[in-house]
């Protein structure tokens, strides 16, 4: 059976510009306006000769009221429930906020493997770029660059090996 990744993050880390490079679309729109992608969105990757769904969500908008959670769980906690694994997406140039510690939260506590990616770490040195996200408690952070493809592939052979 095909396996399903969901890539959840706050909005503009680039889950969309991940998502169209997986599955080599323009599907997703990708915008500097965080949070564009207002639904969940499918699309068909493969790495090797192994095929995958993979899950766009564009949840986690700020919601100040009554915290991410709620909004998380309106968006994206069903793809989450549905995922086989979860690519977790952090910013590079940003480090860590609020938000990627109250998703972390949740993630900790999911059974299904997550795998804390890096993104936009074009020009920046893997080792230094992973040391501020072991933080948030989910293992090794993997540096990638979606818009550029860097460490893309790596990544999902990673993500898909137990399947
Ligand atoms: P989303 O809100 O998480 O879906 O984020 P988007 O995919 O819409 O991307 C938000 C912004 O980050 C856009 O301006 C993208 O071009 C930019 N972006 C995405 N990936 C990278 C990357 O690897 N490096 C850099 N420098 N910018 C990126
Ligand atoms: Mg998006």
């Amino acid at each position: 059976m095909k396996p399903t990744v969901a890539l959840v993050g706050r909005p503009n880390v680039g889950k969309s510009t991940l998502f169209n490079r997986l599955t080599k679309t323009r599907d997703a729109l990708v915008a500097d306006i965080p949070g564009l992608t207002r639904d969940r969105h499918y699309g068909h990757g493969r790495v090797g000769n192994k095929p995958y769904f993979v899950v766009d969500t564009g949840g986690f908008e700020p919601v100040v009221q009554d915290g991410i959670m709620h909004e998380m769980a309106r968006q994206t906690l069903q793809a989450v429930d549905e995922a086989d694994c979860v690519v977790f997406i952090v910013d590079a140039r940003i480090g860590i906020t609020p938000q990627d510690k109250v998703i972390a939260n949740h993630l900790r506590q999911i059974s299904q493997p997550v795998w804390l990616v890096v993104n936009k770490s074009e020009g920046m040195q893997q080792s230094i770029v992973a040391a501020e996200f072991y933080e948030l408690g989910l293992g090794d952070p993997l540096a990638i660059s979606a818009s550029h493809g860097e460490g893309v592939k790596h990544l999902m052979e990673l993500v898909l090996e137990p399947f």
